[in-house]
């Protein structure tokens, strides 16, 4: 049984240049006594986005496992898919997240909402779950609208799996569910009730990524109340120790945050609750990467800076269209970004102070963050010359790819003191 271990990070590498840099990353955290698994992802947006196919992930993330000699797991994560786009990863992934958030609040069968119901008489009234202060009350009522909102996205997740078990064997998979894309956060009830239907549905996650409280802006901190998303996160993580035993789900069963990269407020809090509770964790990162190639390669001046200008030049005259799909996971103020003519002044050091992730630097600017943040594509339609500056400034991008990393996202989540 292909099992995922304790602590894994997902990472993105959209241009297939960057996993060795990254690797050094787990490398180090290992060597400061923390095992962490790397998880390659990339979502079929991404992948049409940039126009690779997903064997492309595999092929880098293999190069650097074989070049590192890394002997810990590794993984490939088909990140988001549904039925009609798991296809084409499944020669090329062993992780598979199962997004479903299209189908909540579908109604379900009336047949399968009595059943469930029928079947499920444990989860009514007052319930006592290990680790929660205050018991958690589900009436009748209460229960029968959670489960009217949920199961027909439990009972797709049910078909995807099957597909895929179907072509690669259960014990060759690592499966996730997702619920992250939607509007409303999903209450520690929600989830309880969520996993007593994956598990009827026979689906054996690991790691399930529900929506939390706030805001998760892409590339930039969290926006929201932090004493709420604590005592949501801890309730989250007692009712997956609950739901794992009780409905026989995996027990390395562990919450998946899908972060949209660089929620720093809120890695203090994950690292004490993981801590206090032993649990495991899988973060999603992705395009925090993308923008260490930019920031190393406006340091690396000349070829490089120009490069970050034109492709900024270009992010503001098609910024309708590139923000457009991100609409609710970016906040950008226009007034915030600066004109063609003012960057057209700015030397190495100002471009990467504005792009590196220092909320509290002078500089920083968040806005042109989540712009380029959502402007690969610009990138990628740039072809050979883009990947070939990578290829001639990779060892000033690979120290900014490494650092953000290590320092900025494994240290404060994993590491005891820091
Ligand atoms: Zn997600």
């Amino acid at each position: 049984m292909l099992q995922l271990a304790k602590y894994s990070f997902g990472v993105g590498d959209r241009f297939a240049h960057q996993a060795s840099a990254q690797l050094r990353a787990f490398e180090q955290i290992r060597r400061d006594g923390v095992d962490v698994i790397p998880v390659w992802n990339k979502s079929n947006r991404e992948h049409s986005f940039i126009g690779s196919e997903p064997a492309s992930v595999l092929k880098a993330a293999k190069k650097a496992v074989e070049q590192a000699n890394w002997d810990l797991p590794w993984h490939i994560d088909a990140d988001h898919i549904r039925l009609e786009t798991v296809d084409r990863f499944l020669d090329s992934s062993d992780f598979f997240t199962i997004d479903v958030a299209d189908s909540i609040g579908k109604p379900p069968e009336r047949n399968h909402l009595a059943t469930f119901l029928k079947n499920h008489s444990e989860l009514f009234g007052t319930l006592h779950i290990p680790g929660i202060e205050d018991p958690i009350r589900i009436s009748g009522d209460g229960l029968e609208l959670i489960a009217e909102k949920y199961l027909a996205a439990a009972k797709e997740a049910g078909e995807i799996y099957r597909h895929i078990v179907h072509a690669k064997g259960a014990e060759n998979i690592i499966a996730e569910v997702s619920m992250d894309e939607t509007d409303a956060p999903q209450t520690p009830q929600e989830l309880l009730v969520i996993l007593a239907a994956l598990s009827d549905e026979g689906v054996s996650l690991q790691t399930i990524a529900p929506k939390f409280t706030g805001r998760f802006n892409k590339g930039v901190d969290y926006e929201g109340n932090l004493v709420q998303f604590e005592k949501e996160f801890n309730d989250d993580l007692c009712i997956l120790a609950h739901a794992s035993k009780v409905y026989g789900l995996p027990d390395n069963l562990k919450l998946s945050v899908h972060s949209g990269s660089d929620k720093f407020s809120i890695y203090p809090i994950i690292q004490r609750a993981l801590q206090k509770t032993g649990a495991g964790l899988h973060i999603k990162t992705a395009g925090t990467t993308w923008l260490e190639e930019l920031i190393g390669l406006a340091e690396s001046g000349s070829d490089g800076v120009q490069c970050v200008h034109e492709i900024y030049a270009a992010a503001l005259d098609q910024i309708d269209a590139l923000t457009g799909p991100y609409a609710s996971v970016i906040d950008i103020h226009r007034d915030k970004l600066p004109s063609i003519s003012t960057v057209a002044q700015w030397d190495s050091k100002r471009w990467a102070n504005t792009l590196r992730h220092i909320p509290n630097h002078p500089e920083f600017n968040a806005s042109v963050r989540q712009l380029l943040h959502v402007s690969f594509k610009l990138a990628a339609k740039r072809g050979d010359s883009y990947l070939d500056l990578l290829d001639k400034h990779r060892d000033i991008i690979a120290k900014n790819v490494y650092e953000n990393i290590y320092d900025r996202h494994m240290r404060p989540l994993f590491l005891r003191s820091n």
